[in-house]
């Protein structure tokens, strides 16, 4: 055989074994974004009317779109719901199950009886989880006070569904983004500027979470 042939050949072999030996290409990471309630579970409904269910898509949305515009879709980012409807708990982690996502990321706002209540707090499962998922815990809660000039109320533990549901399958933190029983943080939820603010904050804390 020629020798050129005989390269040819070589090369199409090790091109082959390159093939059948590569990884699949980088895959991008996957992140679960759950607005919370919806459809006819408003959740809190503020002093100014706003409805948490709004808030919460609302900041979901900047957060898929500051993903597309700002970091090139570095993530694949999934909600667990697009429009105004009503998803069962038990439905939005089971996205997760089929997802595998590398965090999951709740959404809501807050409301107490005691209307100077203000502030943001991060939450994580209150039984055995890793401890890589407290960590990002702090990381969030830390990141947004940073970013937002939030009073932060810390890392908190809590027996909530999607954490409990979710600590088998990956990460998962519920973020409360503010008091709508509070008049300054309703009226700051108002406007879009905020909306758009936290969904950006809450996305370069995922980012920074997985760094
Ligand atoms: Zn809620």
């Amino acid at each position: 055989m020629e020798p050129r042939k005989i390269l040819l050949l070589f090369g199409l072999f090790t091109a082959f074994l390159n093939v059948i030996g590569q990884e699949p290409p980088d895959r991008k990471q996957i992140i679960i974004v759950d607005p919370g309630h919806g459809g006819i579970d408003s959740g809190a409904v503020g002093i100014n009317g706003l409805k948490e269910k709004d808030l919460t898509l609302k900041i979901a949305q900047a957060i898929v779109h500051y993903n597309k515009v700002l970091l090139n879709q570095q993530y694949d980012i999934y909600l667990t719901r697009y429009g105004d409807t009503l998803i069962s708990l038990g439905h939005r982690t089971k996205l997760a199950k089929i997802l595998n996502p590398k965090i999951f990321v709740s959404l809501h706002c807050n409301h107490a009886d005691n209307p100077r209540a203000s502030g943001l707090e991060v939450y994580v499962f209150n039984g055995a989880i890793r401890k890589q998922n407290e960590t990002m815990g702090k990381i969030m809660d830390s990141y947004l006070q940073k970013q937002l000039g939030y009073r932060s109320r810390g890392v908190k533990r809590a027996n909530f569904q999607v954490l409990r549901d979710n600590r088998e399958v990956c990460p998962a933190l519920l973020l409360e983004l503010g008091f709508l029983s509070n008049k300054d943080e309703a009226m700051h939820l108002e406007r879009e500027e905020k909306i758009n603010a936290l969904g950006l904050a809450i996305l370069m804390g995922i980012k920074t979470i997985m760094e």
